[in-house]
């Protein structure tokens, strides 16, 4: 099913929690809310779900303006980041819970309950209690409930937030998978940029209450619609443009900031004639890639990522002296900051 949220606003008090904020999801597809605490991530999700009343806007579910209609009319399912299973129910139970109170028969409801528990891969634990299970396994079974009852659209917010690192990364990949199964368009709310990136087919970028950028994990990556979606879904340096850095690059205007990725500067052992003098201040090992921080001129530091063998072919040492590049195409500012040029 498709949903549209249309320049939906929300206040609480005087604080602007979603500020006309409009977005299309196609069926069948799996996005992810991002965004930094209090950005409105839940809130637009608590909207769509009818949890909310808006100030503002309009959600339409399937082609159907759903914005006054009852939350239970909606067949929306929810997932929370604590696991709200009934405590006294088995696994089995909580599955069939919703299934009973719509009067499936009892060999629909057991049928359906052992397809739920083939699909979490939890059929040997369908009479265990919630207390019996582990944390990644409660959530499992929490949207085996969710998923029960066939809703047009699944809600999840932070569903993995209370696991621990290893956990969230396994089940991360398994609801990817899960998703390519049972296809119903999904929307979770997550602040890890690393899950959004694994996990959706798009992702939503959201920033005081107003979405900054709708795209695929690698058009967020590779081209930021805005500085702060630049910095937020992965490292940065903020170099401002009076720095003797940008004598080779006349487009933007002095006074304001570039930002580029540390995996997108250059680093020379002699000068080109285009590159800058720095000099190397620390080598930080990160495994796969080495972080080295340089010294430029006007007291600047950026910090440069180089795989292993760029490190070994350059053979830094700290105190070394270096030249460092930039490259115009992997230099970011506001579009307001670049100056026309022909
Ligand atoms: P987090 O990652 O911390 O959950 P979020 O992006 O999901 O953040 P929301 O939960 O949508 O953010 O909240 C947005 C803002 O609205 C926050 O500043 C929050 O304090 C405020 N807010 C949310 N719900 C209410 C409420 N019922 N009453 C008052 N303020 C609220």
């Amino acid at each position: 099913m498709s949903i549209f949220v249309k320049k939906v606003s929300k206040k609480f008090g005087n604080f602007q929690a979603l500020d006309e904020v409009s977005l299309e999801i196609k069926d069948g597809k799996l996005l992810a809310l991002l965004g930094p605490s209090g950005s409105g991530k839940s809130t637009l999700l608590r909207a769509i779900a009818g949890l909310e009343t808006l100030d503002a806007g309009s959600i339409i579910i399937n082609g159907r303006d759903t914005t006054h209609l009852d939350i239970r009319k909606r067949n929306i399912g929810f997932v929370f980041q604590h696991y709200a299973l009934f405590k006294h129910l088995t696994v089995r139970q909580n599955i069939a819970f919703g299934l009973e109170i719509r009067k499936y028969s009892r060999q629909q409801v057991k049928r359906k309950v052992e397809e739920l528990l083939e699909l979490i891969q939890l059929q040997g634990l369908g009479d265990r209690y919630p207390a019996q299970l582990s944390g990644g396994q409660r959530q499992r079974v929490a949207l085996a409930r969710a998923l029960a009852v066939q809703p047009q659209v699944l809600l999840l917010d932070e569903p993995f937030g209370a696991l621990d690192a290893k956990v969230r990364k396994e089940l991360r990949a398994w609801l990817r998978r899960l998703h390519e199964d049972v296809r119903v368009t999904s929307i979770f709310v997550t602040h890890d940029r690393e899950e959004a990136m694994e996990v959706a087919d798009e992702i939503v970028v959201m920033n005081h209450g107003r979405i900054e950028q709708v795209g695929t994990p690698a058009e967020i990556y590779d081209r930021p619609a805005t500085p702060f979606v630049m910095s937020f879904v992965g490292e940065v340096n903020v170099l401002p443009t009076t720095a003797r850095l940008f004598r080779h690059h006349p487009h933007y205007e002095i006074g304001s900031q570039v930002f580029v990725r540390p995996h997108d500067l250059e680093v020379q052992t002699e000068s080109d004639g285009k590159s800058t003098e720095a000099k190397v201040k620390r080598v930080i090992y990160l495994g796969w890639k080495i972080q080295v921080e340089l010294a430029l001129p006007d007291d600047l530091t950026v910090a440069v990522h180089l795989s292993r063998e760029q490190f070994a072919q350059l053979n830094l040492r700290s105190g070394q002296q270096v030249f460092i590049k930039l490259h115009n195409a992997k230099l970011f500012a506001e579009p307001s900051k670049m100056l026309n040029i022909v």
